[in-house]
């Protein structure tokens, strides 16, 4: 049967995957998925042990090297394979994004509909990679040129499990490693079905590998002898253990962690278009992703008509069954973010700020009452000193505030230690670079926000993290320079016989 279909069938369990086939744990505990549209058990998948863990690295170090003495330009056939197996099964795996997730499928559609381009993109840029050579001083040629890492790891969130973790295997692959994968304890199916497609795109034993499980199983992985990088998509605290680890183990690595994003809208800004654009940047994905517009900056002339109008559209938004085609937000991830969502409500209340949407409770017809609904919640007022303006909710609760002057508008938005998405939003363009370049963060948009592509450097300073996906950076990390250094100059030197030549 299908993969993509055999895995849409609730209660399917494989096992874990590696060196091209689906294995069975040597843990005897499994993890439980949940639908949190409903809450009910959608399937379960192993929680692999340190055994597990050694035999996907060994899998993976079997298939690098296979995959990392084919050519580049080869390679990049086999990726073009790999993504054209992705691209047939789209509505498929936007279904089980969506199963899994809580995401709407309108979302959901729309995201995998560009998966393929990043591995494409990655298979194009690594034919292109050129190393260089240079002439230097006393006679010699240097030259350089890029190698490939050898088994990496790659631990990926739950809240684009597909997305998030095509930016990094895209680049990893195409630089010539294999990678294990660790994807969430929440969203683990995608990924399984992604390393069997692989195997289908007739990618080489090894070279896609994954092991389900939590934290223990993460960092049993990020402590594996044979894994020669480390690449993480998560939580700010999860960020600081295996950056820690991979410090100690002197592994390179990419964090790509959490964030608090300011939207800063000025005086001049087009009023619909901003509204329309930020309302996307607050409730897409139920508030769930890195770069959720969180806290508004709005200047005070226009605070309340701005502050009214979102308010509005954001009542609007119709939330219910992911699956139906005219929802538009679905849920949260789990109990414990629809928990998380509902305390931060209660302290913005508690600390004074005004709620002015998502007043009434969410009332779903079953079984989508049992899910983890939160409606979209907007509180003004709210202080730099509240929590609601400093900590990630990661779900659709936001702050607004007003400012005076630019000057008010930067520091506010530069509060905290956040440092990942922004977003800017004036017609004047002198206003709005000067804003980009006085603002803390990875990831600036004029005008827009939220969006993303293979060739668009993507990551975060200071408590965001550290590295970068997309673009040249994503792929030269996944790989070191090697100089070699040629004598041109005639004969020898003897140094111990009186030579002077030196360096
Ligand atoms: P998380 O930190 O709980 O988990 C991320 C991954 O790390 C999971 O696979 C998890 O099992 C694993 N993990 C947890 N502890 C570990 C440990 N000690 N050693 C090794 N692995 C460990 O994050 P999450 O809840 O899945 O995702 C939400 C967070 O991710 C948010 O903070 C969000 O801002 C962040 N995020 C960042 C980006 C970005 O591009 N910067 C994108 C998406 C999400």
């Amino acid at each position: 049967m299908d993969i993509v279909e055999e895995y849409l069938k609730a209660g399917t369990n494989k096992g874990l995957y590696y060196g091209g086939a689906f294995q069975k744990s040597f843990g005897e505990q499994s993890i439980v998925v949940r639908n949190p549209a409903t809450s009910e058990v959608f399937t379960t998948v192993p929680d692999a042990v340190e055994n597990d863990v050694d035999a996907a690295v060994f899998a993976a170090r079997a298939g690098y090297e296979i995959w990392s003495k084919i050519d580049a330009i080869d390679r990049a056939q086999y990726l073009r394979r790999f993504a054209d197996i992705i691209a047939k099964n789209i509505p498929k795996l936007a279904l089980l994004e969506t199963l899994v997730t809580g995401r709407s499928i309108k979302e959901m559609r729309a995201q995998m509909a560009r998966i393929p381009e990043w591995i494409e993109y990655f298979a194009g840029i690594a034919m292109g990679l050129e190393g260089e050579s240079n002439v230097v001083k006393g006679g010699y040629v240097t030259i350089t040129h890029y190698e490939s890492l050898g088994p990496v790891a790659l631990l990926t969130p739950w809240n684009h499990p597909i997305l998030i973790l095509v930016k990094k295997m895209a680049a990893a692959l195409a630089a010539g490693n294999t990678c294990v994968i660790k994807p969430s304890e929440l969203a683990p199916v995608s990924p399984l079905v992604l390393a069997a497609l692989a195997t289908q795109a007739g990618l080489p034993n090894g070279v896609v590998n994954v092991v389900t499980g939590g934290p223990v199983t993460g960092a049993a992985l990020c402590g594996a002898e044979d894994i020669h990088y480390i690449d993480l998509t998560g939580g700010t605290a999860t960020g600081r253990k295996v950056a820690a680890q991979a410090g100690e183990r002197l592994v390179r690595s990419t964090m790509e962690l959490g964030g608090k994003t300011p939207i800063i809208i000025c005086e001049d800004t087009d009023l619909e278009g901003a509204i329309a654009g930020t309302l996307f940047a607050a409730f897409v994905a139920s508030g769930q992703t890195c770069v959720s517009g969180a806290r508004f900056i709005v200047h005070e002339t226009i605070y309340d008509r701005f502050t009214k109008d979102l308010a509005a559209r954001a009542d609007a938004i119709t939330i219910g069954d992911p699956m139906a085609d005219e929802t538009q937000m679905g849920p949260v991830i789990s109990m414990a973010s629809q928990d998380r969502c509902t305390r931060m409500i209660a302290q913005a209340k508690a600390d004074g700020a005004v709620q002015i949407s998502g007043l009434e409770p969410a009332i779903l017809q079953a079984p989508f009452d049992k899910g983890f609904f939160i409606r979209p919640t907007i509180f003004k007022d709210v202080k730099p000193h509240h929590k609601l303006f400093l900590e990630e909710v990661f779900g659709p609760v936001i702050s607004v505030t007003p400012y005076k002057n630019e000057t008010e508008a930067l520091r506010l938005a530069n509060t905290g230690n956040f440092g990942l998405g922004v977003s800017i939003w004036s017609q004047d363009i002198a206003r709005a670079h000067r804003l980009s370049l006085g603002v803390r963060g990875g990831v600036v948009w004029l005008n827009d926000h939220h969006r993303n592509d293979p060739r668009s450097v993507w990551g975060g300073v200071r408590d965001s993290g550290f590295g970068k996906e997309n673009g040249w950076d994503a792929l030269k990390a996944y790989m070191t320079k090697k100089s070699v250094i040629v004598r041109t100059a005639p004969g020898h030197d003897d140094w111990f016989a009186g030579s002077t030549r030196y360096g």
